[in-house]
């Protein structure tokens, strides 16, 4: 039984961001308010991202910025400095600021983190993980009562929506909705033909994937323009914008952003350093975006950005350039048409940029296209069921849920709730710029802060290297079932 007494905060989903605020609530909690962290597999801390057990699957983010506490932003390069030798020398190269780590090894970094405040405050004092999966949330007079799958139903003062990502589609024969899912590339004849849907980082995996099987067939990767995500290049300072970029006009920021990689290369500095130099803005940027001209940077601009913001990992790079330069993996730009799926092939109908049409024959497709993010499409009981109840709607470029400043939600008559909040990847319709660590983090303190009006003084986060514990499994979650 969970105690009665203090607040109860439920956050729904323990990936990443769940996690990392449960930390950050933990800090600022009075010792009866309890911490209800709900997440309906039976790994916590780990989420779509992290849960790879592929050692090539890199973090596309240098170690240096994937900190969990942006106080401490060489806390995560410490952890893996004091990992065990003989676990270091599993990495690709010395852990320092500059690498790109396996992501299993960061989901393994935010279990620990998760352990380790359990293990420092009890297993069922202030945080309880609940294994189930939240299928429903009903209006109390007081807050919500959380309906988990098992029929159980929680009561708490507020919620925090932390589902984080889903994948694009539903499979069907021949069709392979989920890229991440471990029947995707199962049973499949290394020597078949593949059509991966989509040509960024998703693809860039699912390829990693498949010559890591020992896949020797040909691979087709397709998408409107076929543009592949950018390289990361040598670390460089981030441009410095001698004026601030403005978000008003789409064209005039385009054309800034332009003037400032030519001023950048007469200097012989690189494009991406001005793309990172436009990080501390582009939440600001988006917000000062009329909603016409934000519809625009998604039509036109959006797989632009993407290639030049969200690079790939040099290592990883450089397998998919050889397997492009043997002739495995074909890249083209084209629109799909019909899917005939047909016994052992697949039909797929694709027209070219230009206008050509052509069908190809393929074992199986796989859609690497990205992430599901129009509420509508998403199949699962609980967002359907707060989209039915009107307690949370689609925000206008159908980006996620809807949020008002500080993540609250916003119902469907457009008020904003006071004890339901939403945050990750799906509130990105509010801010764009949230989906990777470094501003999810930042998300995470905020909201925490805002939730438990507490000065942050309980437990602060380990403080210096010396706090930081050995690697050791995470503790034995407390299930609160
Ligand atoms: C493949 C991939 C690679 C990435 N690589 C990087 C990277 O290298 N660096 C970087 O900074 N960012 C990266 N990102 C961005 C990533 O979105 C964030 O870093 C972060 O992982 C988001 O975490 P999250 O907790 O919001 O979402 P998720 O990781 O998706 O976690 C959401 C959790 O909620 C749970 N959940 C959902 N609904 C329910 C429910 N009803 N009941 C119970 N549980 C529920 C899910 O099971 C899941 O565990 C990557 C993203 C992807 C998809």
């Amino acid at each position: 039984m969970l105690p009665t007494q203090g607040r109860a905060i439920a956050i729904v989903g323990a990936g990443f961001s769940g996690s990392l605020l449960a930390l950050h609530l933990l800090r600022r909690c009075a010792p009866d308010d309890r911490i209800l962290l709900i997440e309906r597999n039976q790994r916590f801390g780990l989420g779509l991202a992290y849960s790879t057990g592929n050692p090539n699957h890199l973090l596309n983010v240098r170690a240096g910025n994937m900190s969990a506490f942006s106080d401490q932003p060489d806390h995560f390069v410490q952890w893996l400095r004091s990992l065990p030798a003989e676990m270091r020398a599993t990495l690709p190269d010395d852990p320092g600021p500059n690498s790109f780590v396996p992501r299993g090894l960061f989901g393994r970094y935010v279990q620990q983190l998760l352990g380790d405040r359990i293990w420092r405050q009890g297993n069922d004092r202030n945080l309880f993980l609940v294994n189930d999966e939240a299928v429903a949330m009903h209006r109390q007079q007081d807050g919500w009562s959380v309906e988990l799958a098992v029929g159980r139903k929680l009561p708490v003062d507020q919620a925090v929506l932390a589902i984080g990502n889903f994948p694009p589609r539903r499979s069907q024969p021949g069709y392979f909705g989920d890229p991440w899912a471990e029947r995707a590339l199962a049973n499949l004849n290394s020597d078949a033909p593949v059509l991966l849907i989509g040509t960024g980082l998703t693809m860039i995996d699912t390829v990693i994937s498949l010559l890591d099987q020992g896949h020797r067939g040909p691979i087709h990767a397709v998408s409107r323009r076929g543009l592949l995500p950018q390289r990361h290049g040598a670390v460089a300072q981030a441009w410095r914008f001698a004026k601030l970029p403005q978000g008003a006009s789409l064209c005039r920021l385009l054309r800034d952003v332009r003037a400032a990689i030519r001023e950048a290369a007469s200097e012989n500095i690189n494009w991406r350093a001005v793309i990172d130099g436009l990080r501390p803005y582009t939440q600001r940027l988006w917000r000062e975006m009329p909603i016409g001209e934000r519809q625009r940077f998604l039509r036109h601009l959006r797989p632009w950005w993407d290639v030049h913001r969200h690079r790939a990992a040099p290592r990883i790079d450089s397998r998919i350039q050889e397997a492009r330069e043997r002739g495995q993996l074909r890249i083209a730009a084209a629109r799909i048409g019909r899917i005939e799926h047909c016994i052992e092939t697949v039909q797929v109908t694709l027209t070219a940029r230009h206008g050509d049409r052509s069908v190809l024959n393929v074992n199986r497709v796989i859609d690497c296209s990205g992430l599901q993010s129009d509420l509508a499409k998403i199949d699962g009981p609980l967002i359907r069921q707060l989209l039915d109840a009107g307690h949370i709607r689609a925000d206008a470029l159908r980006l996620g849920i809807d949020i008002a400043d500080g993540g609250a939600a916003i119902n469907t008559a457009g008020e904003r709730h006071a004890d339901l909040f939403a945050i990750g990847p799906m509130t990105k319709g509010a801010s764009w710029e949230i989906t990777a660590v470094p501003d999810i983090r930042l998300a995470c303190e905020e909201l925490a802060a805002r939730l438990l009006i507490l000065p942050a003084t309980q437990a602060p986060p380990p403080s210096s290297s010396a706090d930081i514990l050995p690697f050791d499994p995470p503790a034995r979650p407390q299930r609160a079932r």
